[in-house]
C-alpha cells in the first residue's frame, strides 16, 4: 500500500464515514501514566463513546491497520479478538485499502498474543 503517507486522512475520512472518533496524541497515554508496553504498537477502542485511540507506531501500515481492528470492535461489538481482525482487514479493503502481507502476518501475530486488558499473565 503507498497511501500511509495520508494516515491521518484516511482514518479521518474513515472516522467520518463510520461514525467513530479517533484520538491521535502521543501525549495522553503519557498523561495517563501508561508504561509504553501498554501502548506501543497497540490502539484502544471505547466502544461507550465509539471512540478510537491510536497507539505510537514506527510502521505507518501496521497502525492503519489497528485502526481498522478497532473500528471493527466499535462496529460489531459481539464479534472476538479473531473476528474484529478479520472483519478489519475487509472494511479496509471496501474502502480500497489492502494490506501488505508482512503488515497481515504482523495482524495475525497480534491475534494470537492477545490477551484482554483486565487478564491474568
Ligand atoms: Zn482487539
Amino acid at each position: 500500500m503507498r497511501t500511509f503517507k495520508f494516515n491521518r486522512e484516511i482514518m479521518a475520512l474513515m472516522a467520518n464515514r463510520y461514525g467513530v472518533h479517533v484520538i491521535i496524541n502521543r501525549d495522553y497515554f503519557i498523561e495517563a501514566g501508561m508504561h509504553p508496553d501498554d501502548f506501543v504498537d497497540r490502539s484502544f477502542s471505547i466502544k461507550a463513546d465509539r471512540t478510537i485511540i491510536i497507539g505510537i507506531y514506527n510502521n505507518p501500515e501496521k497502525e492503519l491497520i489497528s485502526f481498522f481492528h478497532e473500528l471493527a470492535h466499535i462496529l460489531y461489538p459481539d464479534y472476538n479478538e479473531r473476528e474484529t481482525w478479520r472483519e478489519g482487514i475487509k472494511i479496509a479493503e471496501r474502502n480500497q485499502l489492502i494490506f501488505d502481507a508482512d503488515t497481515l502476518k504482523w495482524a495475525i501475530e497480534q491475534c494470537d498474543s492477545y490477551k484482554p486488558p483486565n487478564s491474568k499473565k
